[in-house]
């Protein structure tokens, strides 16, 4: 059975059908790449699985169950984490106590503790912190810290709620080049390590060519291609879309 299956999903706003009968499915440990030009729909699609917008029509199967409709917070407890476009982290904390906020916010949701005590998250965050490489910054303001050191954080703490399906709409806005792979190649690692099912949008295509499993092709709100590297290539409406050609 796949982590994801979307089924004819839509989603209009005013007459703009932003995402129009998309349909795709996410297997396990797939490192998926959603991508497309400017206003093709990416975001929507995204926003509709993590459950800020409502579609207007479709399923969105997690593990089995649609949660099309759910609420944010019910849909991340399920299991689908997120990262946020702009990385951001409370600058006066310590780097480990952001992610022990994090892991006591999903504590209380979770299991609805009443002050569940700070000091049982340190442990946990670390090792957190460990699998991003940052646990040596555990103790710094993170403030202090480099754009791409923050993604990492975020990426430490997108993984408290020890999500099965990952979703980063445009992970590596505003890096460099080079920080753009290492961000990528990080997340690719811990994909295969904990068998975890990623969906991602990244504007530059050779990270998208080097490091996805599969790609999805959204064009005008359509899905117009659905393959490998390899396919998306030499397909023709891919190059039409992009290279006008
Ligand atoms: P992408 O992420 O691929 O760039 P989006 O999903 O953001 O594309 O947008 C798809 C289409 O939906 C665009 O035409 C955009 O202008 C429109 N759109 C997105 N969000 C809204 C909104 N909240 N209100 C009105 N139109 C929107
Ligand atoms: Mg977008």
């Amino acid at each position: 059975m796949s982590v994801l299956a979307i089924r004819s999903l839509s989603k209009t706003f005013g007459g703009v059908h932003a995402v129009n009968e998309v349909s795709f499915e996410i297997g396990k440990g797939e490192f998926l790449a959603l991508i497309g030009p400017n206003g093709a729909g990416k975001s929507t699609c995204f926003n509709m699985i993590n459950g800020q917008l409502k579609p207007n029509s479709g399923e969105i199967l997690f593990e089995g169950k649609n949660i099309a409709g759910l609420e944010p917070r019910e849909i991340w407890r399920l299991g689908v984490g997120r990262t946020f476009q702009v990385a951001a982290t409370f600058g006066s904390m310590t780097v480990v106590e952001n992610v022990q906020m994090a892991l006591i916010s999903h504590a209380q949701q979770t299991y609805r503790l009443w002050r569940p005590a700070a000091s049982l998250h340190r442990e946990r965050a670390i090792e957190l912190l460990a699998q991003v490489g940052m646990q040596d910054a555990a103790d710094r303001p993170s403030r202090e810290l480099a754009y791409g050191d923050v993604k990492r954080i975020e990426l430490a703490i997108a993984l408290v709620n020890d999500p099965r399906l990952l979703l980063m709409d445009e992970p590596t806005a505003g890096m460099a080049p080079r920080e753009r792979n290492d961000l990528i190649a990080l997340v690719k690692r811990l994909v295969l390590e904990r068998g975890i099912s990623v969906l991602f949008t990244e504007h530059s295509m050779d990270v998208v060519f080097s490091y996805a499993d599969r790609i999805i092709v959204l064009a005008r709100g359509r899905l117009i291609a659905d393959g490998t590297a390899a396919t998306i290539r030499e397909d023709a409406k891919v190059k039409e879309v992009y290279f006008g050609t």
